[in-house]
């Protein structure tokens, strides 16, 4: 945060998206967002003052009565022509994340896949909505419930996600009839304005869809908000208890998403090959800026866990890493220099507290291009008290743990604070089935190394990983966006009353 120096004057800044158009603010305060490609900063960022976001706010408020009595079949039209607007537009945003995250093109289109089954998950939000009824629960007497919107949702989100984890929020909340304000992270905001401009060519109405760019002070000004009524929150551990907390403390209804550590477990029978394929993928796809990563491989025996590394370390070694742009890379840059520093300082504590660096990601990659490149990195000999494991690296650093038996292996993970998500790669059924019964972890994967789940399912992990009562999406998403009502009724021309002083009972 900074007034504008010198040097980035001259790069665009990215606008807010507020009742319908970019609104361009007097850029009191703002952040510099970097191609981590190169390291040269592309844009800057404004961030909302007091008196824009309260403007904001009241744009989403004043859209929402309208918004809220549009048929259901209607707002889902509108999603149904987003879904193929954004169809037709994914290289464009993909292009724009990449230029922004690091990730490759191919990650980026992944994501904005996986954000458009949210959509057309909440196509079928008719049907979704549909409450209960009960005809005749006393004589002449029926009884139904229904759920309807909240009123001005907020949605906080991370980096790593730019199109997916706002999509994990938005098209629920607009179906069910809210209208929404999108902060999203400081340093890849450009996706979020795409997907305003998506959102208002398939027909949303003005103020419906709201972006608003900002860091910590936005944030604590929409928790503030009393017109705020409810808040989506992904990001690290430490912000998620804090908007939690102060979301929560002011009646507002709140999920907020945390950070991870996500065990793999490595069964002495699981198919190595295949095992060491997954793990590739899960532990340095993306640069292991996933919150989904895999970061820990809990290896069950001593000779299983010599065989995956025999297999694993030539692997780590040769992973190609690279400009996001090149089809052949594997691995593009970290999203800050701030960001690559810390993940090496992560290496360093590692190796200091006796962890055993088979491969070590920071020679050969430092200043590539000037980018904020780094190799992967693989630890052996990993043990519950060092930093790297307790803590949340996201950076492409794996971390092997030896255990002796698929007992010890719960027990490890059901005891670490963060529980996200988790895989066990066995041929095993009954393993395969101890496991998941047992496993104190919200997203459990038997042979699948992400197990995020689909659309149609919900997401969210357990402990230090999700504070509130939702899991974000799916059916979870429509109870977060929705409040039950219940309603009895009965028509005086049917039934004759009189005063009743005790406690009605039906008849
Ligand atoms: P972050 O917590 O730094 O930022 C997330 C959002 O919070 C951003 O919009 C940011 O502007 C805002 N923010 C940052 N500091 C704040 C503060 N002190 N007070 C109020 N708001 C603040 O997270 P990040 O670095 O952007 O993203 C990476 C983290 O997100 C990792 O910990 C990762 O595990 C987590 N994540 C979790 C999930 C999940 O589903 N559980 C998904 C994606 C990412």
């Amino acid at each position: 945060m900074s007034a504008p120096a010198q040097s980035t004057l001259s790069v665009p800044s990215v606008p807010h998206w507020v009742g319908g158009k970019t609104v361009t603010g007097p850029l009191i305060r703002t952040g510099d967002v970097y191609n981590p490609s190169t390291g040269a900063v592309s844009a800057r960022v404004p961030y909302a003052s007091a008196e824009e976001l309260d403007a904001c706010v009241a744009t989403a408020k004043a859209a929402f009565a309208d918004w809220a009595a549009t048929p259901a079949l209607r707002r889902a039209r509108v999603l149904f022509r987003f879904r193929q607007l954004l169809e037709a537009a994914t290289d464009e945003i993909a292009a724009v994340i990449s230029s922004e995250h690091g990730k490759t093109l191919a990650d980026a289109r992944g994501e904005i896949v996986r954000g458009l089954e949210v959509v057309e998950f909440a196509c079928g939000i008719p049907d979704l909505l549909k409450g209960e009824h009960n005809e005749n629960v006393g004589t002449g007497v029926d009884a139904y419930s229904l759920r309807q919107p909240l009123g001005v949702v907020a949605g906080i989100t991370p980096f790593n996600f730019p199109a997916m984890v706002p999509m994990w929020m938005f098209p629920v909340a607009l179906a069910c009839g809210n209208t929404f304000i999108l902060k999203p992270s400081e340093r890849d905001p450009s996706t979020a304005i795409l997907l305003a401009k998506l959102l208002h060519e398939a027909g949303l109405p003005a103020g419906v869809f709201n972006v608003l760019h900002g860091d910590r002070t936005s944030v604590d000004g929409l928790l503030q908000h009393p017109d705020v009524a409810a808040v989506s929150f992904v990001g690290s551990t430490p912000v998620a208890r804090h908007v939690y907390l102060e979301g929560t403390q002011r009646g507002k209804r709140v999920q907020a998403l945390g950070g991870a550590k996500n065990h793999a477990v490595i069964m002495p029978d699981a198919d190595i090959d295949d095992t060491v394929e997954a793990l590739l993928g899960a532990a340095y796809g993306s640069a292991g800026e996933r919150c989904m990563a895999i970061s820990i491989a809990v290896a069950v025996g001593d000779a299983c866990a010599d065989q995956l590394i025999e297999k694993l370390l030539p692997k780590v070694k040769a992973l190609r890493v690279g400009v996001p742009t090149d089809s052949a890379t594997e691995m593009g840059p970290l999203i800050t220099g701030e960001h690559r520093a810390k993940v090496c300082d992560y290496i360093e504590s590692g190796v200091g507290e006796g962890a055993k660096l088979l491969a070590d990601g920071r020679p050969g990659f430092a200043g590539k291009a000037g980018g904020f490149f780094l190799g992967g990195s693989l630890f052996d000999g990993v043990t519950p008290e060092m930093r790297i494991y307790r803590e949340e690296i996201f950076g492409p650093v794996l971390g092997i743990t030896r255990v002796p038996d698929l007992e010890s292996a719960i027990k490890l993970i059901n005891a670490h604070p963060f529980a996200n998500g988790t895989a066990i790669f066995t041929r095993s059924g009954s393993a395969a089935r101890a496991f998941t019964s047992a496993i104190e972890v919200g997203m459990v994967g038997v042979n699948v190394p992400l197990p995020v789940p689909m659309a149609f399912h919900s997401f969210g992990g357990w402990r230090n990983s999700l504070f509130g009562d939702h899991h974000i999406y799916g059916r979870e998403g429509v109870r977060f966006y929705t409040r039950l009502k219940a309603v009895t009724q009965r028509w005086p021309k049917d039934v004759k009353s009189s005063a009743e002083f005790s406690m009605p009972t039906m008849k």
